[in-house]
């Protein structure tokens, strides 16, 4: 379909397709909290962290996504009990995105170092997150700074994507609303 963007990780054996969307559609953050910052280094994947250890994240709902090839490669870990559950591949370590636990919340942070979505379809990012957590000095960007903006944001996306039951289309879920794969836990 015109309008919609295919992204691989970075060995190629993983595809998927993202639906159309301008950026009322999207939010998109950049955080520099350390969960963030330590899910890349788990992977061996620093190279998707942009300037001073941020995450590029572009929040959708999971419904947009369509997996392509590769899904027996998708797996997902959490960094710890209430944080999100963050969805890599297998076959060469990229980070995907991090997600709710339950399709209730269908929405998905996608790493946009990786999914590279186009500012037409992202906007420009609205807020940052954790800036103090960044390994060192960067600008402010954005509208907001902080919690606050990022909920606002994120509400902006996630209330009318909930309200389409996005979560049944979400290829990140099953029919029990869990995540298709099993989340391993990795401790601190
Ligand atoms: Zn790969
Ligand atoms: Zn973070």
């Amino acid at each position: 379909m015109s309008g919609d963007h295919e992204f691989s990780c970075r060995c190629g054996a993983f595809r998927a397709r993202v639906a159309p969307g301008g950026p009322s559609g999207a939010n998109r953050v950049i955080c520099y909290c350390e969960s963030c910052q330590k899910f890349a280094r788990e992977l061996g994947a620093e190279a998707t962290l942009v300037e001073g250890g941020g995450s590029d994240i572009v929040q959708i709902s999971s419904a947009r996504i369509d997996i392509l090839d590769g899904s027996e490669s998708l797996a997902a870990l959490k960094l710890s009990e209430k944080g999100p559950v963050r969805w890599h591949t297998t076959c060469c370590n990229t980070p995907i995105g991090a997600a709710a636990g339950s399709a209730r919340i269908p929405f998905i942070g996608l790493n946009n170092e990786v999914a590279k979505l186009p500012e037409a379809m992202t906007g420009p990012v609205t807020a940052q997150l954790y800036r103090r957590s960044a390994t060192k000095r960067v600008p402010e960007v954005g509208q907001g700074q902080g919690m606050f903006a990022v909920i606002l944001g994120f509400a902006r996306v996630m209330i009318p994507a909930m309200l389409r039951g996005d979560g049944a289309r979400s290829p990140f879920y099953g029919p029990n609303r869990k995540p298709i794969v099993r989340v391993r836990r990795i401790e601190p």
